[in-house]
């Protein structure tokens, strides 16, 4: 057992407004530089839709993540040997008109302007031409329109029957989806680049993009399946979230998190087996979620609690994962997924899938939320549990009716407290059903609706003076920089400007 640190986030997806407010806290302080404008390391997308870059869940189309190939995975588009010998063409990128043309507008026009009979306006110029523009895409263009005859017809996890339901007037639906780079434990990003530019840090797993050593190939931004690596035209390097490395390492929560309005956000330390990536990226595609939820391991566990001692992981960070929210809402209560679990780069970052779109339905020309009926509302659900199945479960329906089960028996179970109409023989059916206890429920709904930020960010500040040995010396990081089948010499390890 090869115990390491993870730095992990989970998102609660019914708690997000869609407000935008963590994408521009992360533009003003990291993409707020010529050559970024185009950039959003966080970007929020309403579902059903098609998201930044557009159909970026598309891997027919961008040829993202890892594949099974024999009893092993491969990245899909390339690794970096069969990728030097076609190295100057890259057919799956994305272009700047998958983004978007950034723009600002000539707002100089509103001052100068001399008096006529019209209004002045301050007409759209592209950032990148300089020249008047036509804006007819945006970073978050499809906002609020999911289910729209445009953006979920267009929506790749949807197949065309389905998409035809959501553009019956009544199921239209939508919920927003924050997305950020996974800081993946079998980062695709990391083993595809020629340059060995990326890494994984030992000590937190956060993944880091060195500026001096990257040499512009752009594999990391076709490898990446989540489309979260990103070039800079000025610079001539490529980019990424950093996890706001320089904030956590002095105590302090990443941008996007301390600024989120709906408080979605909970980030925590989670332990997990580096020895089991490869066994566990290449499970069988039913299995994926079950084997990333084994990877991760019980921070009580003495056997565990020694091995990470081992490894190097410092006291606090292992203190900080039994204290853990995303360890409690993924592997305890089992109610946090990860996004695209097919993409097999065992991404950090886990959802609760949203409760509220899923259960109202319009009757007679009145929205009605049904909590009476309990579970049966699921299966009148206006959004296609398969749809919720596709982001969140590879396929497999009944993970999502598990953990939406479990949101409702909570709810009905804060109900039978507060509005006195559920009878306690139902609680006890609901919790029966759902395997939760009345402690779990009622932990569930503090972390849930009354979370202090102690409870939702718990990670010690960094300790450089042992980070600096453990990455020196780190076999985990080396193999993630080769990734899943790599067969570099240890003496080959690129710099890492350490
Ligand atoms: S592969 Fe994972 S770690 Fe790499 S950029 Fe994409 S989401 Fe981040
Ligand atoms: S700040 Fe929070 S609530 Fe607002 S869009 Fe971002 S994740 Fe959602």
């Amino acid at each position: 057992m090869d115990v390491r640190a993870q730095v992990s986030m989970m998102f609660h997806l019914d708690k997000c407004i869609g407000c935008h407010t963590c994408s521009i806290a992360c533009k003003n302080i990291w993409t707020d530089r010529e050559g970024t404008e185009y950039m959003w390391w966080n970007n929020v997308e309403t579902k059903p839709g098609t998201g930044y870059p557009t159909q970026w869940e598309d891997q027919g189309k961008y040829k993202g993540g890892w594949e099974p190939k024999g009893d092993t995975i491969k990245l899909r588009a390339t690794d970096k040997f069969r990728g030097l010998a076609n190295i100057f063409h890259q057919p799956h990128l994305p272009t700047i008109d998958d983004y978007y043309e950034p723009w600002t507008y000539k707002y100089k026009d509103l001052f100068d302007t001399e008096a006529g009979d019209d209004q002045p306006t301050a007409r759209p110029i592209s950032l990148i031409t300089g020249e008047y523009m036509d804006i007819n895409a945006g970073p978050n263009w499809d906002d609020d329109l999911g289910g729209s005859e445009i953006y979920a017809r267009n929506d790749p996890n949807l197949n065309e029957g389905e998409r035809e339901v959501l553009l019956e007037i009544e199921r239209l639906v939508f919920f927003y989806l924050p997305r950020i780079c996974n800081h993946c434990l079998n980062p695709a990003c990391v083993a595809s680049c020629p340059s060995g530019a990326l890494h994984k840090r030992g000590e937190d797993g956060i993944v880091l993009l060195d500026q001096n050593v990257c040499r512009a190939w752009r594999y990391c931004i076709s490898a990446c399946p989540y489309k979260k690596t990103y070039f800079n035209w000025k610079t001539g390097k490529s980019e990424k979230c950093i996890l706001c490395f320089p904030r956590i390492e002095s105590g302090q929560p990443p941008a996007c998190f301390h600024s989120c309005v709906g408080r979605i956000r909970y980030l925590g330390v989670v332990l997990y087996d580096a020895e089991k990536i490869e066994e566990y990226a290449s499970a069988p595609e039913s299995e994926l979620i079950q084997r990333q939820r084994d990877m991760i391991l019980n921070p009580h566990d003495p056997e565990v609690i020694e091995a990470a001692g081992k490894s190097g992981v410092h006291f606090s960070m292992i203190e900080a994962a039994q204290k853990s929210p995303v360890y409690k809402f993924v592997k305890e209560w089992d109610m946090a997924l990860p996004l695209h679990p097919e993409f097999r780069t065992l991404p950090m970052l886990f959802y609760i899938p949203p409760l509220l779109p899923v259960i109202g339905y319009v009757e007679k020309g009145n929205y009605r939320l049904d909590d009476e009926e309990f579970f049966t509302t699921l299966d009148k659900a206006r959004l296609p549990m398969r749809y919720l199945a596709s982001l969140f479960a590879a396929g497999d329906e009944s993970r999502i009716r598990s953990v939406l089960e479990k949101m409702l028996a909570v709810r009905m179970y804060r109900r039978a407290q507060e509005v006195d109409d559920i009878t306690p023989e139902q609680v006890k059916v609901l919790l029966e059903r759902t395997g939760l206890t009345e402690k779990e429920c009622e932990e569930i709904y503090r972390l849930t609706a009354l979370p202090t930020f102690e409870d939702r960010f718990v990670l010690p500040p960094s300790h450089r003076e042992y980070q600096t040995e453990l990455a020196i010396d780190d076999p985990y990081t080396f193999k993630a920089e080769i990734g899943v089948g790599g067969s570099l010499n240890i003496d080959d390890r690129p710099h890492r400007g350490l």
